[in-house]
């Protein structure tokens, strides 16, 4: 950065402090994105006159409201819920409902930044937004998780839409909470439309939505393997998380001939020398989604697995890494543990999961590092084609949602390559991804004037 730009950097960063007191991961989602962009900027000034940056990182509306709901003793609890509408400059706000104990306003904003700049790289019309709440799904009854659902939607259903703001699944939040949350909705509104995404397949949700992040993961990932004349065929790979994105990207990379060797929940990892199988992946499917159990339960019913309880997955010799839990689960000393245990490629599966200096570390040691906004779009984008079926009430087939989600990855890619490629041939997918989705999203600012 020349003097001039990091003069504007450092003065649009400590405003950004000054105005969101303590929000350390809305801080940190911000710094990343201006310091790709910045130079851009600079070099445009009719965007720093626009102030068009400092308007997508204040959200267009914040919502935030009681949640009342009575567990199965009669005890009356109150939660927190969330959303938080960053951008709809290129389409209806998008972006998934977390529930989980640690959700608060910064994370909640956190992520409807990052979003914006997720949904302009899919290519499709979506503007970014996120949603939540501090309830933890963990250990509650079916009728509490439903009772639940039912009060935070009595609150949001007046702020979303199918052309306002159509919410989706996030941690926490999956097929059993959005049916509970789109049964409501419609109850309310009296109408079915496709104002959540991530429905049942009876009742308007899209074929591979549930496998979509984590199979377009793989795809990213294969074509950054591929800029290096490499594949997943006979790598190792080490997966964190043991939820939706983690069971998908662990299962896609295996059937791309890779061995995975673990995965992970907030209590500990499972190693499994011999990698998972099609057998170990169906009862990792069991365990998780329908009874809702711990990874270490894996490691009783697989004795050749270990359970490594209170840590992280990234001592394992690996080549490559797929962290799809949670935001800030690779700190530097994770980093350096994975490039001294030979990892050649780290591919984001969830939501900003590598710190700044851990990121640091991966770019130092020239490893391929691509950030979740664009390696794990293709979610929001299978998101995407669900709300066109449900405009035109049509199923594609499993095929045809296939080749749009390998299509959509692709361009990504092609994308991050275009604005991220360095003079020295390698590819910076950070900035790539940064400026890709900021272009996109600051003309669309810029031709609908001051809004
Ligand atoms: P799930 O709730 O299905 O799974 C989350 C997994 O991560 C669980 O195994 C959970 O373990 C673990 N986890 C959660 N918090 C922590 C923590 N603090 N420390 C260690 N492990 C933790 O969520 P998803 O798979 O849907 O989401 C995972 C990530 O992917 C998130 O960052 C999300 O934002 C991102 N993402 C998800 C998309 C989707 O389509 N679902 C789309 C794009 C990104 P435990 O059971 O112990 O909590």
């Amino acid at each position: 950065m020349d003097k001039f730009t990091q003069k504007y950097f450092d003065a649009f960063m400590a405003d950004i402090i000054a105005r969101n007191p303590g929000e350390k991961e809305f801080h940190q989602a911000v710094r990343e994105v201006a310091a790709s962009v910045a130079p851009y900027i600079v070099e445009h000034p009719h965007l720093m006159d626009l102030k068009v940056l400092e308007r997508i990182a204040e959200p267009e509306r914040i919502i935030i409201f009681r949640v009342p709901w009575m567990d199965d003793n009669g005890e009356v609890r109150v939660n927190r819920g969330f959303r938080v509408q960053c951008s709809s400059v290129i389409g209806p706000y998008k972006g998934g409902i977390r529930f989980h104990a640690s959700v608060n306003l910064s994370i909640m904003k956190f992520l409807a930044f990052e979003q914006t700049f997720k949904n302009a790289l899919t290519t499709l019309p979506m503007g970014g937004a996120k949603g939540g709440s501090d309830f933890n799904p963990r250990g509650k009854s079916d009728a509490e998780v439903m009772r639940f659902c039912q009060s935070f939607m009595t609150e949001l259903f007046r702020h979303i839409g199918q052309d306002t703001d159509v919410p989706a699944g996030d941690i926490g939040v999956g097929g059993r909470e959005i049916g509970y949350l789109f049964g409501q909705y419609r109850r309310l509104r009296d109408e079915f439309t496709g104002t959540l995404t991530g429905k049942g397949l009876n009742w308007g949700g899209s074929r591979l939505r549930p496998e979509a992040t984590g199979y377009g993961l793989c795809y990213f990932a294969t074509e950054m393997l591929a800029t290096r004349g490499q594949s997943f065929e006979g790598k190792t790979v080490v997966v964190s998380g043991a939820g939706n994105v983690a069971q998908y990207a662990a299962q896609k990379a295996m059937r791309l001939g890779a061995k995975v060797v673990t995965l992970s929940d907030s209590d500990g990892y499972i190693y499994d020398p011999d990698g998972l199988d099609e057998d170990k992946m169906a009862y990792v499917f069991e365990l998780k989604n329908i009874y809702r159990g711990r990874i270490k339960e894996y490691a009783a019913k697989y004795p050749t697995a270990k359970y490594f309880p209170g840590e992280k997955p990234w001592k394992t010799p690996c080549d490559i890494a797929l962290p799809c839990a949670t935001q800030n689960e690779i700190d530097e000393a994770g980093a350096r543990a994975l490039i001294a245990g030979g990892c050649q490629c780290v591919a984001e599966g969830a939501n900003m999961p590598s710190t700044p200096e851990a990121i640091q570390v991966f770019q130092d040691a020239g490893i391929l590092y691509s950030p979740g906004k664009a390696s794990n779009a293709g979610g929001v984008a299978t998101s995407g084609l669900e709300m066109s079926q449900n405009s035109v009430r049509q199923h594609w087939t499993r095929e045809e949602v296939d080749a749009h989600l390998h299509r959509i990855m692709s361009d990504i890619h092609a994308a991050c390559v275009k604005y991220g490629k360095e003079p020295d041939g390698t590819v910076n997918y950070v900035k790539g991804a940064n400026l890709a989705g900021f272009i996109k999203v600051a003309d669309a600012m810029v031709d609908q004037g001051l809004v």
